[in-house]
């Protein structure tokens, strides 16, 4: 793999660099039922923007959908964006948002000839799941609705059986949007999962798990939650993520590595942006100071 140019030298110590990875949607920005603490998000923009400090957004989003939402809630610029659930790693080039084909490149192999048309047709028939928009499709995603009443396991086993028959190689991530009550399904190549994504990165940038933080909210986000890697789970998470993600990492005897917000740090209610900080807080003290 190429390596990925770091970014200019501050005032940090080089031999502790950070990078800041966050889920958009429900951790920073604040599109959820909880109300968002005042201020919460600008006190963020302003510490990322520290030197030897980089940041990565890490969401279900496209590109231009992670634009949009950067102007719409003026969210600071990011040094990388891995979009589309972690098929995607974007960094910025001179000539604007450029995908990592090494990336790419080590996705292909798990679909092997075949692309998402083909896969929607081997799924076609089954009961309950339906596509989500044209613009939430992508090269290395198929994402679907699926009706609130559905009890996911099954589908997703018989869906995992029959791709496998077919010699695909898929990670199913099930996840819930919360306000509108549906299920969500993305279907990527085995490779592909935020998790995936983030490790690629930091392996790029020549960083260990220890200089990286993440921050989520949802399912898609509880593979990072639950790994090596330091996270936080925002207080807006939903009771059951929480204690998903508890007893997972705890089981892997990872739970110094997951930290859940409560609110509290700096007066503010621990969703969201104020979430993110006070994981912020209880890893890295010294930056928050
Ligand atoms: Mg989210």
């Amino acid at each position: 793999m190429n390596p990925i140019p770091a970014a200019p030298s501050g005032t940090r110590a080089p031999s502790a660099p950070l990078l800041i990875c966050t889920d958009l949607d429900r951790t920073l920005i604040p599109n959820g039922a909880q109300p968002e603490s005042p201020g919460a998000r600008q006190r963020f923009a302003a510490l990322v923007s520290q030197p030897g400090l980089q940041l990565a957004y890490v969401t279900g989003r496209h590109l231009e959908l992670v634009q949009e939402a950067m102007v719409a809630y003026d969210l600071p610029p990011p040094d990388f964006i891995i979009t589309d659930v972690g098929t995607r790693i974007l960094r910025k080039g001179e000539a604007g948002w450029q995908a990592l084909e090494a990336w790419t490149a080590r996705l292909a192999p798990d679909w092997g000839a075949s692309g998402p048309a083909d896969i929607a047709t081997l799924l076609a028939d089954l009961p309950g799941p339906y596509p989500q928009e044209a613009e939430k499709q992508g090269p290395f995603k198929l994402s679907y609705y699926l009706p609130p009443a559905l009890t996911p396991g099954p589908l997703l086993s018989s869906i995992q059986t029959r791709l496998q028959a077919r010699g695909l190689r898929v990670n199913l991530v099930h996840s819930l949007d919360e306000p509108r009550q549906l299920g969500l399904l993305d279907i990527l190549p085995a490779r592909a999962s935020k998790r995936h994504a983030i490790e690629f990165l930091l392996a790029g940038l020549g960083l260990a798990s220890e200089n990286c933080l993440f921050a989520g909210d949802s399912g898609n986000d509880l593979e990072v939650l639950v790994s090596p890697i330091p996270a936080v789970l925002v207080a807006n998470a939903a009771p059951e993520v929480r204690a998903r993600a508890l007893a997972l990492s705890a089981s892997a005897g990872l739970g110094d590595r997951l930290y859940c917000a409560r609110g509290g740090f700096g007066g503010w209610n621990g969703c969201y942006a104020a979430g993110i900080l006070e994981g912020i807080a209880h890893y890295h003290p010294e930056l928050v100071a």
